[in-house]
């Protein structure tokens, strides 16, 4: 009898995806520095991807910045950074794709009115057949992920109203939404693995959802494995972030910086100055990594 051929597991994909709204400051860094640790304890690839489809976000040069940043922190990347800017056909393509399945409306609330109705969208606009002119676009969102496996937080359960939101994909001024283009994205690079701030945590439950309607579409693919890094706060108790402007990661510290982001991230590892270089110190990250969390 001929032996079952074994089922091929995926090898293991990761990915960094920076917004060029500021440069890389201790959390950020926390975030990079535990999705690089991620990949390269299971041997796999990990990716950097410059997430700037938010003009009126982004500042000049903050992309460069961030590259060189990760660079003079001893994080290199494995394949060629990819730019969400460049991707707008793909995006286009899986509107396409979900508006084909009937799987999308159009929607002409404003924000106060949403906001006048509860703190979630109430799906108003499902019924009403709205046209294209001044609307977003919105999934039918009728098979929500309620819950998931975090390798972080363990089982998360959502609010319904926070899951079964029918959540924009084209926004009224008539930009890509973050969750379609990070799903379409990461599908398209086959991601395995995704590990980033947990922040995010909450947008899981809907990436994953357009993520199976992209799976079931396709007839492929099983859904990525999250892992939500703590938030580095700051002396006011809220997250560092590049809106409340903290302080940018230098080159000059970049030993001490990894020390700290290792800290963040509950690994126990001597001080850098005691290494000839990053990369040796980075290699006992990996392997302190390993034996905790991979
Ligand atoms: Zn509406």
């Amino acid at each position: 009898m001929p032996m079952a051929t074994p089922a091929a597991v995926p090898s293991y994909r990761g990915r960094f995806a920076p917004s060029p709204s500021g440069p890389l400051h201790a959390g950020s860094l926390v975030a990079a520095l535990g999705s690089y640790l991620d990949a390269r304890a299971h041997h796999g690839t990990w990716l950097v991807r410059i997430e700037d489809i938010d003009p009126p976000r982004e500042i000049a040069g903050a992309a460069d910045t961030i590259l060189q940043q990760l660079e003079s922190h001893g994080l290199y990347w494995d394949e060629p950074v990819t730019w969400q800017s460049q991707n707008s056909p793909r995006y286009l393509e899986r509107l396409q794709q979900l508006q084909a399945a009937g799987l999308t409306y159009f929607c002409t609330c404003t924000r106060a009115e949403i906001k006048a109705r509860g703190n979630h969208y109430d799906g108003f606009c499902r019924n009403l057949q709205h046209g294209p002119h001044g609307a977003a676009i919105r999934l039918l969102n009728l098979q929500p992920i309620q819950q998931f496996h975090d390798r972080w937080h363990g089982n998360v359960q959502l609010a319904p109203e926070l899951a079964n939101e029918d959540f924009v994909l084209r926004r009224r001024d008539q930009l890509w939404a973050y969750q379609l283009a990070v799903v379409a994205d990461d599908y398209a690079s086959g991601i395995t693995d995704i590990v980033r701030g947990e922040d995010l945590l909450h947008a899981s439950g809907w990436q994953l959802t357009l993520w199976q309607i992209f799976s079931q579409l396709d007839q492929g693919g099983s859904l990525p494995r999250l892992a939500h890094l703590p938030l580095i706060l700051g002396e006011d108790g809220r997250k560092l972030s590049k809106q409340n402007h903290a302080t940018p990661i230098i080159a000059a510290n970049a030993a001490e910086n990894l020390h700290m982001a290792s800290k963040a991230l509950g690994l126990k590892l001597p001080h850098p100055s005691e290494y000839d270089s990053l990369q040796a110190y980075l290699q006992i990250a990996v392997h302190a990594w390993q034996g905790k969390y991979a």
